[in-house]
Parts: structure tokens; C-alpha cells; sequence
């Protein structure tokens, strides 16, 4: 189990990370998916087998020091691993509630939702956010490309079984010729929504592209009012709640103080492992400590390097690369 941040999120603001399931060295990830978009990078283990890996009590004990010094909004279970790969997740949601008031979150794709084994972690979650980002057997291969066998109409069958509350998050995005923000795949997304809300109220999460992925040329954000279009058509169709992402939306708090400079380094790397960020965002995190010569300094030992999305830079673990 790794603890990384906090990071400013849009969906649940300064969001605390989990991770339950390491990638072993020479992977960036363990998923069932190898999404079009991944900022984790595409040399993942493509694994389709959730597994009890026990977790440590020292973790806890750390958790719980880093739950106190930087009093996140949320507990999130996701990082380098697809969460529900780790059967006790539900075990992890427990240790976290019998130490702390705060809510706990997961960002998983649902691929197993349908087993009633990784269901009881999810139910545990105060918000489980679900990825859904094509209507079609067809287009969920394109863009998420999924282990064989893994079919888009057990997840959406798992998810309508889930208890606790769930948020379905889409990202819209073209890449060459395969898009999801075509007129026809939103009148099918805003179907799946329907459907999913018919058996059990959801809220629907819209974002884009909005770090760089390894490996994906031609990635491209959505126009940002093509999102706030579509939140209304499904507000609209569907009475669903919905919100969107908007740049500034993110919530950047100081929220590190005075880490000691070894400390510092393996706070950014165990951050950027998970998720590419810009130097302003990393730098707004430490308050006391010198963020910005600590990342001119893995730059220079290669440890990091750097890529552009959108005109902006965003620092990415070299091994990504
Ligand atoms: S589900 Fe998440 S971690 Fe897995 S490939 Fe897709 S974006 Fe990456």
C-alpha cells in the first residue's frame, strides 16, 4: 500500500491517495484496461485477477500521521493500480473509517463489478466514482481496450448493483479517428446514463484530457463548452445531476509543510508515478520547502522529464517514457 499527495482534485477537492496495488518494477501499472489515455503510461500488466494482498498496519500508522498534518477533503483509493485488483479494499475502507471522519472515495473502471467479492470493498466506499467512456462493446475496445473477454454490459449490470453512491465519469477525447464526442456516441452515453439511473440514482462526472499520455499521438481535448453543452442535455433527458470539469476548478491548498529535502524527493516522485503534473502544482503543494530546485534537480539526474499538453508542461517519471 503507497500513500501519495494530497492532490487538488475537481471531483473531491484536496484528495488524499491510496494506492492498494503496486506495479512490480518495469510496469507502470496493473489494469485490466490499457485506455487510449492513460497518463500512467501503456507498459502496464494487463491483470484480470482481483486478489487478497495483505496490507501493513505500519501503513495505517502512516496514513493516519499523513490524514492529520494535511486534513484532506477525501480518502481516494486509486494510483498505479485498477483499486478492486486488491480483495481488501473493503478491509482498507474499514481500518480508514475506524480512524478518521473523513469520506473515502475509489476510482475504479468497474470492470469487476459484477463479482459480489469486490462489491462488498466497493459498499464500503462513502463515493464510488465508475468509469464509463463508450456506449458499445466496439467503442469501449477502441478506447479503453480491455483484456479479451471483459464485456461492457457486465460492468454496467455490476454498477446498477452497487450500494453506495455512485458517480459515472466520462472522459471525452478524440485520438486520430476514434472519438467519443461525436453526436451519435453522446445520444448512446446519455442512454447507458439513463438506464444505470433507472436502477440506482447517479451523479455523472464529464472531464477531458487534461494530462499528457505517453505514446498516444494525436490526443486531444474537448472544447470546454462541448461539456458544459452535454451536462445539459443529460440534466435535461435524464433529470441527472451533473458536473463538469472547468479549468481553475481544481482546489490547490499548501498542504506539505517544511519536508526535509531527501523527503521531498520521494513525496514528488510517489506523486508523479501516479499522475503528471505541472511544476505550478507541485510547487503550490510544499509550503517551507524548496519544490521547485528539487525538481530542477531530478530533471537533471533524469529521474524526471518533461511533456507537453495543451501548451502546458507537465513533469513525468523518466522510466514512463
Ligand atoms: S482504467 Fe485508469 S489506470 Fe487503467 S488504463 Fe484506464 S486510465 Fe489507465
Amino acid at each position: 500500500m503507497k500513500i501519495y499527495g494530497p492532490v487538488p482534485s475537481w471531483r473531491l477537492g484536496n484528495s488524499l491517495g491510496v494506492d492498494l496495488v503496486d506495479a512490480p518494477s518495469g510496469y507502470c501499472k496493473v489494469c485490466p484496461y490499457d485506455c487510449l489515455y492513460c497518463h500512467l503510461g501503456h507498459k502496464g500488466r494487463i491483470s484480470v485477477k482481483p486478489a487478497a494482498v495483505d496490507l501493513s498496519s505500519n501503513d495505517f500508522d502512516v496514513l493516519k500521521k499523513k490524514i492529520n498534518d494535511t486534513e484532506p477533503d477525501y480518502v481516494t483509493f486509486s494510483g498505479q493500480g485498477e483499486p478492486t485488483l486488491n480483495l481488501n479494499l473493503g478491509q482498507a475502507v474499514q481500518r480508514i473509517k475506524e480512524m478518521c471522519d473523513v469520506p473515502v472515495a475509489v476510482l475504479t473502471n468497474a470492470c469487476f463489478a459484477g463479482r459480489k467479492d469486490v462489491r462488498d470493498g466497493l459498499d464500503k466506499c462513502d463515493v464510488v466514482i465508475a468509469k464509463i467512456d463508450a456506449p458499445t462493446q466496439d467503442l469501449f475496445e477502441k478506447i479503453n481496450r480491455p483484456a479479451n473477454g471483459v464485456k461492457l454490459a457486465e460492468i454496467v449490470r455490476g454498477i446498477k448493483l452497487i450500494k453506495s453512491k455512485v458517480c459515472i465519469q466520462t472522459l471525452f477525447f478524440s485520438c486520430g479517428s476514434v472519438t467519443n464526442a461525436d453526436d451519435e456516441t453522446v445520444s448512446g452515453l446519455v442512454d447507458v446514463y439513463r438506464d444505470i439511473n433507472k436502477s440506482k440514482p447517479i451523479e455523472v462526472l464529464l472531464g477531458t484530457v487534461t494530462r499528457p499520455s505517453e505514446g498516444a499521438g494525436g490526443l486531444r481535448a474537448v472544447d470546454p463548452h462541448l461539456l458544459s453543452e452535454i451536462a445539459e442535455r443529460i440534466t435535461r433527458e435524464c433529470g441527472i445531476k451533473v458536473r463538469y470539469f472547468r479549468e481553475g476548478h481544481e482546489i490547490h491548498k499548501k498542504v506539505l509543510r517544511n519536508i526535509a529535502h531527501d523527503e521531498l524527493k520521494v513525496e514528488i516522485c510517489d506523486l508523479l508515478m501516479r499522475r503528471p503534473c505541472t511544476r505550478d502544482e507541485i510547487v503550490c503543494r510544499f509550503d517551507g520547502s524548496d519544490a521547485a530546485s528539487v525538481l530542477d534537480e531530478l530533471v537533471d539526474k533524469d529521474v524526471l522529464d518533461l511533456r507537453v499538453l495543451d501548451k502546458k508542461e507537465y513533469y513525468v517519471m523518466k522510466c514512463w517514457a
